[in-house]
């Protein structure tokens, strides 16, 4: 039996409490999650500061010294211990709420301790609150390492006496009752060939570092192994789902395409759009199913690429379908759509979720029987009562709205799964959609349509309101339409309500009717009323559009030319890179205006001085990736796959990810079923992954 097997109850020190505690705080149930379960920093126990060094900006203080003048003060629960530690350099003060007893009975008169906590200051005298503390010649007796690892707990875990320290204890006790060494999780050839230290040597230098570089070493052992089994998981996944599902064959490029390619299209396609259009071909014709996804920065044309590929759904005598997520967008989309088909006889419609009864079972009854060719929509559309007689094609717009089960819904509309392209406009740094989307294949239009000026953007702040209230009226002058954008709060919707009303009227008060017109739309509208703004807007009635971040994603004004956003501090980066490119889409030169207060954190000056200095989303993304964190960004795409790594981090570990997917990719490849002898770990080892998230996901 493999002690790593055992359950965590079972290990010297640990005991019933603990281990129930160890699982609730920490999903720790055997010895072998204790091991995975990583410390999060180092702290060099060599060092020691004087009380005279004592400074509170420091993380943690090793000090050595005398501990006197024990007093407990208080009654009962709020009884507490004071005491005083003293070195040659000077005194602190010492406070225990919790152990009192314990602590009065174990301290000893004029000994020497080790004393390690942070220092606060209270009542301008440093304090350490419930500090680390032993006997300094049974510490001497014990590091043997600079470098001690530290561990995240919890509250309740403190209160159950699980701290870092008795974490690292557990630690030690396992290797203890091991007797032999922990089975190796990679097979030799790729030890051999990336010079990688074994799991055994990892694991113990993962807590117990001998050095700085042992600990190198291990970390790059076990970041590459984490990287490369969820690279992996989702490759083989992904061939096992390609080999599985027959796609349709779309043979031909027909009279639909052609007639539109002939007619009907104004411009010249982009080379970037080509070879995306050729790629999605390319799937069509395979006999595979395809799943693609199709990233273009904002602006960069992607639903011309998306029509194009329906209509050659539709030349193989398919239906085809886009969704959007929301009912401005899918509007959008629609009205653009119609247009752009003009002449060529292709029936077409909208469903949202607020299409008439009527109208609804039309639609109902029309993709029945087939004469529906395309249909727009809203999440309306994956609705179960909505059924397709024979949907060939599925785009799904903006696709970090919706998430992985949308995805799926879609799958399910035909007995055989339509082909599926998810577009995004939120650029995602590379080494998230090799995680997150990693199942899916990659197209990117990396180029903007010819005639484009960056956009140019700047930054003020609110007292120079003036300054850019007299810009909006040059650019009105001229011709040109602008946004004004406001922050939306989730948690609060009627404060950012009042935000837009007095912003509304504070510009309205500016730009006076009749000379001006002004539009606003907000999250509180019924749909038919923003629809209506939208349309005077689209329009050119109105000069001015007054909004919050509703019209964030998709819409399509050229002529807008000014994006002004409001209390910018409040916004992230990606929904500005969003909001930035609703202007910039006509030959006209066109501004981004930030506004904020005077007042701003490092992250928000950050944030700006990004916006202002590059267009580019990609590099924006890797910013935004930077200051929130992978786990966020991904977080929102409700992507359900996993993101997070224990070690890993997608920002700084990019090289071994590439490398962990060139070598999953490699051997997917050359041995998909990894049946061949120097595999057989790997599969074992896949499995065993896989059963622990599906223990998890049962017990959670
Ligand atoms: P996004 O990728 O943000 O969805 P759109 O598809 O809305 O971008 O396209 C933005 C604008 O660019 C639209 O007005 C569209 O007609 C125009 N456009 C798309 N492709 C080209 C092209 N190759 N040349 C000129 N204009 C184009
Ligand atoms: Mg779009």
């Amino acid at each position: 039996m493999d002690l790593l097997k055992n359950e965590i109850k079972f290990l010297s020190g640990v005991g019933p409490k603990k281990a129930s505690l160890l699982q609730n705080e920490l999903k720790v149930y055997t010895f072998e999650d204790l091991l995975y379960y990583f410390p999060f920093r180092y702290t060099d126990r060599t060092k020691f500061y004087s009380v005279n060094q004592i400074r509170e900006d420091l993380p943690y203080t090793q000090l050595k010294g005398k501990i006197s003048s024990l007093v407990t003060a208080g009654e009962g629960r709020k009884q507490r211990l004071h005491a005083e530690f003293y070195d040659s350099t000077g005194s602190i003060e010492l406070v225990w709420f919790k152990g009192v007893k314990w602590v009065k009975q174990n301290i000893k008169p004029n000994t020497q301790y080790v004393l390690f906590g942070k220092a606060s200051l209270y009542n301008s005298k440093f304090t350490i609150t419930h500090p680390e503390f032993e006997e300094f010649s049974k510490y001497e007796s014990k590091i043997k390492s600079s470098l001690q690892a530290e561990y995240h707990t919890s509250e309740m875990l403190k209160k159950g006496y699980v701290n870092s320290k008795a974490i690292l204890t557990f630690q030690r006790n396992i290797f203890k009752a091991l007797g032999t060494k922990i089975q190796e999780s990679l097979p030799n050839y790729l030890i051999d060939k990336f010079k990688l230290i074994s799991l055994h040597e990892a694991l113990i230098n993962i807590h117990f570092p001998k050095n700085t570089d042992l600990l190198f070493q291990s970390q790059r052992r076990l970041k590459f192994e984490e990287l490369f089994y969820n690279q992996l998981t989702l490759l083989k996944q992904k061939k096992l789902r390609v080999n599985n599902t027959k796609g349709f064959v779309f043979t031909k490029v027909g009279d639909y395409f052609n007639n539109f390619y002939k007619n009907n299209l104004k411009f010249e396609l982009t080379n970037a759009q080509k070879r995306v259009l050729k790629e999605i071909r390319r799937d069509f014709g395979s006999g595979k199913q395809c799943n693609r996804l199709l990233q273009g920065d904002v602006g960069s044309g992607k639903t011309i690429v998306a029509l194009m590929a329906m209509l050659i759904a539709l030349d193989n005598g398919f239906q085809a379908c886009i969704m959007a997520p929301t009912a401005i967008l899918a509007t959008q989309h629609f009205d653009t759509i119609s247009e752009l088909l003009e002449g060529l006889n292709i029936n077409i419609n909208i469903l949202t979720g607020s299409s008439k009864t009527k109208q609804r079972r039309q639609i109902h009854e029309e993709l029945e029987n087939g004469e529906l060719n395309i249909l727009v929509g809203t999440h309306s559309l994956i609705e179960d009562k909505v059924k397709f007689k024979n949907l060939g094609l599925a785009i799904i717009d903006e696709q970090h709205r919706f998430g992985v089960a949308q995805r799926a819904k879609m799958w399910a509309k035909n007995t055989n799964p339509p082909h599926i392209v998810v577009m995004t406009a939120t650029p995602i740094p590379r080494t998230l959609s090799m995680t997150v989307y990693g199942d899916l294949d990659v197209s990117v239009i990396d180029e903007l349509p010819p005639g484009r000026k960056p956009v140019k953007t700047y930054h003020y702040f609110d007292t120079q309101r003036l300054k850019v209230f007299g810009f909006i009226k040059k650019q009105i002058q001229e011709g040109r339409q602008i946004y004004i954008v406001y922050p939306l709060i989730k948690e609060s919707e009627t404060m950012d309500y009042k935000d837009l009303e007095d912003g509304y009227e504070s510009i309205t008060r500016a730009f006076p009717a009749p000379k001006y017109a002004v539009s606003v739309v907000h999250g509180q509208m019924k749909n038919d009323e923003k629809q209506k703004a939208m349309q005077l807007f689209i329009k050119c009635q109105t000069q001015i559009m007054v909004a919050t971040t509703v019209i964030e994603v998709g819409v399509n004004v050229p002529n807008a030319t000014v994006m002004i956003i409001e209390s910018v501090e409040r916004f992230g980066l990606s929904q500005l890179h969003q909001l930035r490119g609703r202007v910039g889409r006509g030959a006209d030169q066109s501004h981004c205006v930030l506004m904020s207060g005077y007042k701003l954190s490092k992250e928000a000056k950050k944030r700006i001085s990004t916006m202002v200095g590059t267009n580019d989303g990609f590099r924006i993304a890797e910013v935004d990736m930077q200051i929130r964190g992978p786990g966020d960004i991904a977080g929102t795409q409700q992507s359900g796959v996993p993101f997070e790594f224990k070690l890993a981090s997608l920002t700084k570990d990019t090289n071994i990810l590439q490398i962990a997917r060139q070598t999953a990719t490699e051997i997917i490849e050359n041995d998909a079923n990894l049946e061949k002898q120097e595999n057989k770990i790997l599969l074992i080892h896949l499995k065993k992954i896989n059963k622990h998230k599906n223990r998890w996901g049962i017990i959670s």
